[in-house]
């Protein structure tokens, strides 16, 4: 695209102290959220007619840290398709160059407020466990994907009034270190799990964990093992849960068992007196029923030793949650990740900057003219996913193009977009596909 023209596409304006410089289909921006990667907007979207939110990463290649995150963000909501989890609708930078690129605006479907606000409310049995349920489906998701979160807290998952929630972020990469001995600086660590505290192996259900926490807190008000670092973290989680057994001790290596092992000893307390009736709606015998199952599902997620903690699948089955179980939501079929290498990535800042632009541009490419395009020369026989900007697109507009495509299924179709899968003819070849954009 010319310079001018796009140029001319974008405009200006100050919200708090970030100037956000936005596509102009992109109007009445307001300041929702920050977290440490920027300032996040709502917005209303001229072209979906429909709000949005806009997410600002400033100069994320300015060192590893950010870095890493955005270029994994960037990725894997790109790849990531459930309803528990955020949906990225756009992607787009106002600079014009890799020389002068700076700034990454992430467009998401607008959520009404995060989990620390509903932590306030008071709720029903019946929202509690929709909301948990749901927490579970989107990390059964990630996991199914072979994304471990770790790093699950109420700031990164969203609500809509309806009760509907989605998880904002994708945690910790497998590489990132962590672990007691480590400089503390200001993140939140409430809901990390032991093994992440005591820098231990981790498998999937370290994200069972921080759902623990956050049901603890949403039944309590407060937060469950508040610390100032990891030290103090651990010493609220023994004086609450118990100091671990000896088999759960051996596991841990010789300088952090040292430590813990010198701790004082505490019994902890039974989960009866952690999380008291009071703390529960229980007016009614289904209430009081409700009441004892969410604390039962209370005491197997909060489980120091992981390895009898319960598991993603277990919890999807408990009394308290499994009454909302629907396959379709459960049982999505995982997403694809397209980056192998992702977690395992070092690069200097230049080499972080291309890769960030390039998928940028990667992204403005797929979706010109609301098309994923690119494919590779010899795409006979391999199945085509389009992905169309109209709502209600179906296969009878395809009918002109049935002697290279055979209609394969509607994978998704939503308020904003469909995506539909084609299989192409063996005679087919790219030249003849790049055509399509034009019906779209
Ligand atoms: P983040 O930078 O992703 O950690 O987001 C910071 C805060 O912005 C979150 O805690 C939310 O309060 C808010 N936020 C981010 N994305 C959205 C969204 N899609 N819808 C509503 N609020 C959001």
């Amino acid at each position: 695209m010319n310079r001018n023209k796009r140029e001319k596409e974008y405009y200006s304006i100050d919200v708090g102290d970030s100037t956000f410089m936005v596509l102009k289909r992109y109007q009445n921006l307001r300041p929702i959220g920050s977290g440490a990667q920027g300032i996040v907007c709502s917005a209303y979207d001229h072209n979906l007619e429909r709000n949005v939110a806009i997410k600002k990463l400033s100069r994320p290649f300015q060192n590893q840290t950010h870095a890493k995150r955005a270029y994994r963000e960037l990725v894997l909501m790109k790849c990531v398709n459930h309803k528990n989890i955020i949906g990225l609708l756009n992607v787009f930078t106002p600079q014009k160059t890799l020389e002068e690129f700076q700034d990454v605006y992430l467009v998401m479907e607008l959520m009404d407020a995060n989990l620390c606000q509903v932590i306030q409310m008071e709720l029903d049995h019946e929202r509690l466990s929709y909301l948990l349920y749901q927490m579970l489906c989107g990390i059964k998701h990630l996991h199914a994907a072979g994304i471990i979160h770790r790093d699950l807290k109420p700031s990164n998952i969203v609500v809509k009034s309806d009760c509907t929630l989605k998880i904002l972020d994708f945690g910790l990469a497998r590489t990132a270190a962590t672990g007691l001995l480590m400089t503390p600086y200001v993140v939140t660590r409430y809901y990390r799990a032991p093994e992440v505290i005591l820098g231990m192996g981790y498998q999937a259900n370290v994200d069972i964990w921080a759902v623990g926490c956050i049901m603890a807190e949403m039944v309590r008000h407060k937060i469950l093992f508040p610390g100032r670092d990891y030290i103090d973290q651990w010493n609220k989680v023994i004086e609450q849960l118990g100091t671990p057994s000896q088999e759960f001790l051996m596991k841990l290596n010789q300088s952090v068992r040292t430590y813990v092992e010198n701790r004082p000893r505490y019994a902890g307390y039974s989960f009866e007196k952690l999380f008291p009736d009071v703390l529960f709606p229980a007016d009614s015998e289904h209430n009081k029923l409700k009441a004892s199952q969410a604390r039962d599902l209370l005491s197997k997620m909060l489980v120091i030793d992981a390895s009898k903690r319960i598991s993603v699948d277990e919890a999807l089955q408990h009394p308290y949650i499994n009454v909302w179980y629907d396959p379709t939501e459960v049982e999505a079929p995982p997403p694809v990740i397209t980056d192998k290498q992702l977690d395992e990535r070092e690069h200097t800042v230049e080499e972080w900057k291309e890769l960030i632009y390039k998928e940028v541009l990667d992204w403005e490419e797929r979706t010109k003219n609301g098309v994923i395009r690119g494919q590779p020369a010899s795409i006979a026989g391999h199945s085509l996913l389009l992905l169309s900007e109209q709502p209600q697109f179906n296969s009878t507009q395809f009918q002109k193009y049935s002697n290279q495509l055979v209609w394969h299924q509607q994978s998704c179709q939503s308020h904003f977009f469909s995506v539909l899968m084609f299989n192409v003819k063996p005679q087919t070849s790219a030249i003849h596909l790049s055509s399509l954009s034009f019906v779209l």
